[in-house]
């Protein structure tokens, strides 16, 4: 097997890859590969026909299919190489150098390795299925993922039931709702474990108030009928616990339930690669470049953590792009000087800490010294809060402490950090967290 040698390879071919492929070429580098393993470049977009997307980053109002063609034609026009079918299979690092060997299959290359500088991770993630729930019940034909329901329905033109039940009411759930009731299907209720959605606002009016769908906040299914296929689903009320309430199950006739309970960062390759991954994202650790802790492998989209909105997605990745293209820029000098140390941009990082509500934050440590002038946080919260404010601290300073009405774990928050605010001194932690007062 003869190796090949790119700059930046790039995984994954979705919004992610793209957005970060375009940017890599606009910061400099040309010599980029995207490894996409599906038959066409676009990702998750090309199921999501429903509009709403691009009001951030083109200022108009776009289907998925159009918001990934915009990326797409950016990426051929700038003659970025790309390979569809191709499915990567491992990563790790090149022996003495700082260098990565990236595998991957398909039908023309068979088995084929890549020696390159960077790696983007863009592999954005996979939905929980039935497995992962403990619902009793038999397995009867009828039970979909939410983002297989699209799929069948958007792509394969299959309308997957008549008279349907949802378990879960994140934004696939919600859009599934409404885009079922398009078809001529009966929605007859969306059920949620939480005592709140897990989707955005405006998903909840436009898909299920807009079409009279009831949500059944703190609920869930407790049993499925049906042997050859799904004839009907019990639903309880669930305590603080989580558990199902005694006497409160109601049971809904269906033959089709829709599972919308959860997307899984798909982080296998980068597990494997010895990348510390975050233990509530589920996606790596990486600094504000958004490397990872192994230098030279950076990550964007839903590999790092979960995006509701495709927008921020691009502008995240577009940071990841840029950061690649300038570590190989670094690279080449250091290899002109025949000094061939992995430089990673992790050394005495600042700590960027949750606290009292905040789940997470991307990234989790910043480069004082490598930090761009503008930096942004992304975060959720823990729960529904109203009428809190959410603080920045350094070290123990506030000097930030903005009044939200409502924050939701739904909603994705950030915060913008600005490198002339630390007025030289780098602090050692910065805390994000909500505040009452
Ligand atoms: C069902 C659904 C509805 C949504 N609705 C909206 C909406 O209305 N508005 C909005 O703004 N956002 C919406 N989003 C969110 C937004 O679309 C996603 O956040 C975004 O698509 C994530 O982009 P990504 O590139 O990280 O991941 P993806 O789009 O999932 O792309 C990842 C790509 O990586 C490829 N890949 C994975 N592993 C490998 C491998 N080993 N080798 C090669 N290729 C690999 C996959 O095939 C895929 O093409 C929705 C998301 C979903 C799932």
């Amino acid at each position: 097997m003869q190796n090949i040698t790119h700059n930046i390879v790039i995984i994954g071919g979705g919004p992610a890859g793209l957005a970060a492929a375009v940017s890599a070429r606009q910061n400099g580098e040309n010599d980029i590969l995207i490894l996409e393993r599906a038959a066409e470049l676009g990702g998750i977009l090309n199921q999501c026909i429903h509009n709403g997307f691009g009001l951030h980053t083109f200022k108009e109002e776009l289907t998925g299919p159009e918001y990934a063609t915009r990326y797409i034609d950016m990426v051929v026009q700038q003659n970025i190489s790309y390979k569809l079918n191709s499915m990567v299979i491992d990563i790790s690092k090149v022996r003495d150098t700082s260098d990565k060997l990236v595998t991957y299959i398909n039908k023309e290359d068979g088995l084929q390795q890549i020696v390159t500088k960077t790696v983007i991770l863009a592999m954005g993630c996979r939905e929980r299925a039935r497995g992962s729930l403990n619902i009793p019940g038999y397995r009867p034909a009828g039970i979909f993922s939410a983002g297989t329901a699209q799929r069948l329905i958007n792509i394969e033109g299959e309308c997957v039931g008549r008279e349907v039940v949802i378990l879960g009411s994140g934004d696939i759930g919600l859009i599934m709702a409404r885009r079922m009731t398009l078809e001529g299907a009966k929605v007859k209720v969306v059920a949620e474990l939480m005592p709140y959605s897990g989707g955005l606002k405006r998903n909840i009016v436009q898909c299920l108030d807009d079409y009279d769908i009831p949500l059944k906040l703190s609920h869930t299914v407790v049993n499925i009928e049906g042997k050859e296929r799904v004839t009907g689903v019990t639903l309880a009320q669930v305590g603080t616990d989580r558990k199902p309430i005694a006497g409160s199950e109601k049971y809904y006739s269906c033959d089709t339930l829709l599972l919308s309970v959860g997307l899984i960062p798909e982080n296998e390759l980068t597990q494997n690669a010895g990348i510390s991954l975050n233990s509530i994202t589920n996606g790596p650790n990486v600094n504000d470049h958004l490397e990872t802790n192994l230098p030279g492998v950076f990550a964007c989209g839903n590999v790092l953590h979960v995006h509701d909105l495709v927008d921020f997605v691009s502008e995240e990745a577009s940071l990841a792009g840029k950061s690649a293209a300038k570590f190989v820029s670094k690279q080449k000098i250091l290899e002109g000087l025949k000094s061939y140390t992995a430089t990673s941009t992790q050394n005495n990082p600042i700590q960027v800490l949750p606290k009292d509500g905040v789940r997470y934050t991307v990234p989790q440590t910043i480069d004082f010294d490598g930090m761009e002038d503008t930096l942004i946080v992304r975060f959720r919260v823990a729960d529904v809060y109203k009428n809190r404010f959410i603080s920045v601290y350094y070290d123990d300073k506030r000097v930030q402490h903005k009044k939200k009405k409502v924050l939701a774990p739904g909603e994705m928050e950030q915060v913008v950090l600005l490198k002339s605010t630390f007025e030289g001194n780098a602090p050692k932690n910065i805390t994000i967290c909500t505040e009452t007062e």
